[in-house]
């Protein structure tokens, strides 16, 4: 079969798998990784990725579209909101563009905390950052925020009494309805300190076929998760904060710069948006 358009290489063989790793369980953050064009995913991966290939051809940009704007986000954050210290959620294995890498190209002083839940990603990350004192990896539960709030590498390089930003970026559509992403947004609010500001980019429910269509490969391709919600679902994740402009709006549409792909043929499928605690 042709590689799908944008999709990554041949990733790695079974052979290298650390124990951790079930090679018969699909990870999001592998699959992800696959969808970039990255090297960090096993056959698994690939299988369940082939039917989001087959509901959307241009998943791969829907996946840049979103790192795009992150990069956008984060240069907002550091340097026009004069940011120093980020927590990023779910935040994926290392990437062309990691945000501590952003971060520091304007603030080398910014500390940066990232927590996933996946193996590998610590794994990763441990070896990524091996001389960084101002950034650190944990895994852990997003579904558990006081558990990440109180651990000792947030407590150490983030001093929540100071603003700070929380970053949720393709995060919150992995969490169903039954998991409460709103009772988990909530707590997270009530973590922010005033000053403080909570990024959030999920897929798109923009009452197009193709959003139906993609949802329905993730949910039932092999992955499991990967909610498109709606507008006003989104909206409501950002309740109790004043938005900054433009708002909750398309990804691409966010602030977009000279490397923005304008007319990307993904654009209705994302939204992105910052809210400020006051
Ligand atoms: N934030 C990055 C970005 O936007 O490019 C990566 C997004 S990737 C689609 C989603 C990440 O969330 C994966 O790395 C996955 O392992 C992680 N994840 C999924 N569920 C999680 C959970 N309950 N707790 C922590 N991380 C989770």
């Amino acid at each position: 079969m042709d590689r799908p358009q944008g999709a990554g290489n041949e990733g790695l063989d079974a052979t290298s798998a650390p124990p951790e790793v079930n090679l018969n369980v699909p990870s999001i953050a592998r699959v992800y990784d696959y969808v970039l064009g990255g090297k960090e995913h096993f056959e698994i991966d690939r299988q369940v990725s082939a039917a989001l290939f087959a509901a959307v051809p241009e998943t791969s940009q829907l996946a840049k579209d979103n790192r795009d704007h992150l990069r956008r986000a984060v240069t907002f954050l550091v340097g026009e909101a004069g940011i120093t210290q980020i927590l990023d959620l779910g935040s994926g294995l290392p990437t062309e563009g990691n945000v501590h890498e952003i971060a520091h190209a304007i603030n080398p002083d910014v500390h940066v905390v990232y927590v996933d839940i996946d193996p590998l990603v610590l794994a990763h990350g441990r070896a990524l950052l091996e001389n960084e004192t101002t950034t650190t990896v944990i895994t852990a539960d997003v579904r558990d925020p006081d558990a990440i709030f109180d651990s000792e590498a947030v407590r150490e390089l983030i001093d929540t009494s100071k603003p700070f930003a929380v970053i949720a970026a393709s995060i919150f559509h992995h969490l169903a309805d039954d998991e409460d992403p709103y009772g988990l947004a909530d707590k997270i609010k009530a973590r922010l300190s005033p000053g403080s500001y909570f990024l959030i980019s999920n897929f798109l429910d923009d009452d197009e076929p193709r959003a139906k269509e993609l949802q329905t490969a993730f949910l039932e391709g092999g992955l499991g998760t990967g909610r498109f919600r709606t507008w006003d679902e989104q909206q409501r994740l950002f309740d109790g904060l004043e938005m900054v402009e433009p708002g909750l709006v398309y990804a691409n549409d966010w602030r977009p710069d000279a490397q923005t792909l304008t007319g990307s043929p993904t654009h209705t499928l994302y939204a992105a948006g910052i809210g400020r605690k006051a």
